[in-house]
């Protein structure tokens, strides 16, 4: 018969604890991770990607720690969650609590799947003041489908106990009770772990940006699908509506330029570009309506240094045609109100 232990400590066959955690790859995530290898539990971590956040920390903080991880893409399933989150949204479009019940129900069923004995999160008791208090802590772990599987390492003291505490596979005297935005607990963790190299909290999460959000908002609203390329290329460039089927990005620096030709799909979308004068590059995702073409060219044009009262010639390619037009420059001024 095969025993349960923390450690391996007896001479008879064992099998270690094993726990899996959600990794942000911040420092509240790795001490969580730390605390437990400390009482010899076996921890893997799983971390998600979508166009939202992407996995870089959390691949950062496994090569410093050494902790295995699982990174898994799903755009798809988040956006089923995303369209109408049913605890609603935070500031901006960030449905952080159903968020984080999401998260731990698709670790839940690698922990089923994959013989885990239990799932952790570095969360801290009241560290964020919506989605870390104790009602949406037991939010999240009711709605996980893994209820009483939810161990967070830094605050469980402060929390009732969970199954695999209650089963001694975890020893709770060896967890802490950390509360609160203070960091000073973690930073005086991290230093005992010696963990000198880690990213600053928070960020990084698209859902919680201003700007990013109205994009997105507009982008509900207004297709009823889009791609993956339509969601990351709300990172970029400025966006504007010409009418509810005709959206135009206008790239803002090189860097957008790149990207917007990056996602550029030839087979659907329209991309417009200046000759003579240097300029931004414009994409009309999925094409647009054709009536609103030459606003779209004009707005490029108008994103030239060309003086107001000369034509610029500019190309527009769609996946029918590759046409020149000369237009005269809409001034940036004009088009205010088009801005998303
Ligand atoms: S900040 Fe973003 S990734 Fe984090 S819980 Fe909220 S929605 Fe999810």
């Amino acid at each position: 018969m095969i025993r349960l232990v923390r450690g391996n400590t007896m001479n008879q066959p064992v099998r270690k604890v094993r726990a899996l955690g959600l990794c942000s790859g911040g420092l509240d995530s790795i001490l969580s991770a730390l605390v437990l290898r400390r009482q010899g539990i076996d921890v893997s971590w799983t971390t998600f990607e979508t166009p939202f956040f992407s996995s870089t920390k959390a691949r950062n903080a496994s090569a410093l720690t050494g902790i295995p991880l699982k990174v898994e893409k799903i755009t798809e399933i988040y956006l089923n969650m995303l369209q109408n989150p049913p605890c609603g949204y935070g500031k901006y479009m960030n449905p952080c609590m159903d968020c984080h019940a999401l998260m731990f129900r698709l670790a839940g069923q690698r922990m089923a799947s994959e013989g885990f004995d239990f799932l952790f999160s570095g969360e801290v008791l009241g560290q964020r003041p919506m989605s870390q208090t104790k009602n949406s802590l037991r939010y999240v772990e009711k709605h996980s489908g893994f209820d009483g599987y939810i161990l967070r390492p830094l605050s469980a003291k402060k929390l009732p106990e969970t199954i695999p505490e209650k089963q001694g596979l975890v020893n709770r005297d060896r967890l802490l009770g950390i509360s609160g935005r203070s960091r000073k607990e973690q930073m005086a963790l991290a230093e005992e772990f010696d963990i000198r190299d880690y990213p600053a909290p928070a960020g990084g999460c698209l859902l919680t940006d201003k700007g990013f959000s109205h994009r997105l908002k507009d982008l509900f609203e207004h297709q009823e699908t889009y791609s993956e390329a339509d969601l990351h290329l709300l990172r970029y460039g400025r966006h504007l509506r010409l009418s509810p089927v005709t959206k135009i990005i206008v790239g803002r620096t090189q860097k957008d330029n790149k990207q917007i030709v990056g996602y550029y799909d030839i087979n659907v979308d329209t991309i417009i570009k200046t000759k003579m004068y240097a300029g931004p590059t414009v994409l009309v995702p999925g094409g647009g309506e054709k009536a609103f073409i030459p606003k779209a060219a004009r707005i490029c044009a108008g994103y030239t240094k060309a003086p107001v009262d000369r034509k610029v010639t500019v190309v527009v390619v769609s996946p029918e045609s590759r046409e020149t037009f000369s237009v005269r420059p809409l001034q940036p001024s004009e088009i205010q109100d088009f801005l998303i």
